[in-house]
């Protein structure tokens, strides 16, 4: 594919990890590096060590931006710490949650800033080489990011002795086939290492038992994305921005039923309400419900999107930040509709390696199929809500756990949506 810009807007204030995108040429790595790009690492490898890069990492609060929400700092910590070698880094820009499309905008907008990431990350951790598995659907982006490697390689910003110093690092880019289920992380070791894309059971973790069952660090682009200005500016110039809890800024992709549709660069603290007000353009019709997180999150009522977006404050209300998804249904949608894709969805990506995630995305997406048309069962409403517990608490990996998340949350908040004489028996 050709190497084009993309077309999402991204709007917010402050700009940090988005202020080069659309004001410089994605692959133009002299416009970059005037900039300040690959300043960070050039620091790191002249006036740090990797520990301090790693307390640094810690100081800013930075936690993974895939969704999980693990302290990054503690992941490279341990990673670092594992006693066997080579150890590798792996940049997951998987991005397949309906309604996230935050991570191509970065590798379409900025790549550089991702790879700087992903060096620094090797340099604080150990590392050597580096991975990027992008999914088989973002051509784009891939063709930009291997244009900025290649153009990267060939000035010696990867190989051996990385700017006079003793650093050596590679990255190579890694294309999925389109499985949602290659974004969980030990499925991604799986296809990276050309094997079906199988979760693996955990423990062991990847921070000892990775790709190639080696010490890898394994993040999300956009927490790649934040690590150049924390290393550069330093952990406590992020807290700057949002809470204790809920440090720095955060990428929020805005869909449905808003004006202008964008990708929302903010502090975490700020409210659904202003993002889609000051940056979207505002509501189109009246909003019904809110969906945090994409498929595997919770809603919002019209009456919380005044509610900080930060992770203690929703987790109050049993939705998730995720990975930033904010999807707006206003009153002509009928979200009965909503369910059922939600469900027709998991149960299209379930791998199948475990029951209650095989046979319970089945088994949900019947139910939902005869309630959209208006045909509940008796004893529909309990029978999700079993199928919906039992695949969280016995799924082997986070697709089976959060598979009936949004489904649970919509049955809480608007019972009648199942809830008929018969559907409750
Ligand atoms: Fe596969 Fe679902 Fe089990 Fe995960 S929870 S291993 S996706 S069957």
């Amino acid at each position: 594919a050709e190497a084009a810009p993309s077309e999402v807007r991204v709007v917010g204030e402050p700009r940090v990890l988005t202020r080069h995108i659309g004001t410089i040429d994605a692959t133009d790595l002299d416009a970059h590096r005037a900039a300040g790009t690959f300043g960070a690492l050039e620091k790191a490898l002249t006036s740090m060590t990797p520990e301090q890069v790693i307390e640094e990492v810690k100081a800013s609060g930075l936690v993974g931006r895939g969704g999980a929400a693990f302290p990054t700092g503690m992941k490279w910590q341990y990673t670092r710490g594992a006693g066997s070698d080579p150890k590798y880094v792996v940049c997951n820009a998987d991005e397949s949650e309906p309604g996230t499309f935050k991570d191509r905008v970065l590798m379409e907008g900025d790549p550089f800033r991702v790879l700087e990431g992903m060096m620094l990350c090797g340099y604080a951790i150990g590392a050597e080489m580096g991975y990027l598995f992008i999914r088989g659907e973002y051509p784009q982006a891939a063709a930009i990011l291997q244009e900025a490697v290649e153009k990267m390689r060939g000035v010696g910003l990867l190989g051996e002795n990385i700017l006079g110093s003793d650093f050596g690092f590679e990255i190579e880019i890694r294309r999925g086939a389109g499985a949602y289920i290659c974004g969980e992380e030990t499925a991604l070791f799986e296809a990276i290492e050309g094997k079906r894309g199988f979760p693996r059971l955990k423990p062991p973790f990847p921070t000892t038992n990775g790709l190639f069952q080696k010490p890898t660090a394994i993040n999300n682009v956009e927490t790649l994305a934040a690590a150049p200005d924390i290393v550069m500016n330093g952990g406590a110039w992020m807290r700057q921005w949002g809470t204790e809890q809920s440090a720095g800024v955060k990428l929020f992709c805005v869909s449905g039923h808003v004006n202008s549709p964008a990708v929302v660069e903010a502090p975490f603290g700020v409210t659904v309400r202003e993002v889609i007000e000051t940056y979207c353009g505002g509501f189109i019709g009246t909003p019904q419900a809110v969906l945090m997180g994409g498929a595997a999150g919770g809603f919002l009522t019209p009456d919380q999107l005044d509610t900080p977006l930060t992770f203690e404050d929703l987790r109050t209300l049993g939705a998730p930040v995720g990975s930033g998804v904010i999807m707006v249904f206003n009153e002509t949608v009928d979200l009965r509709d909503v369910l059922k894709r939600l469900a027709h969805f998991f149960a299209h990506e379930s791998c199948g390696k475990c029951y209650p995630c095989q046979l319970g995305t089945q088994r949900q997406m019947e139910i939902l199929d005869r309630v959209a048309e208006g045909q509940p069962q008796p004893g529909d409403m309990i029978s999700l809500q079993d199928i919906g517990w039992t695949m969280t608490d016995a799924s082997i990996c986070g697709l089976g756990q959060t598979a009936a998340a949004a489904v649970l949350s919509a049955l809480k908040l608007w019972p009648e949506l199942v809830e008929t004489e018969m559907s409750s028996q």
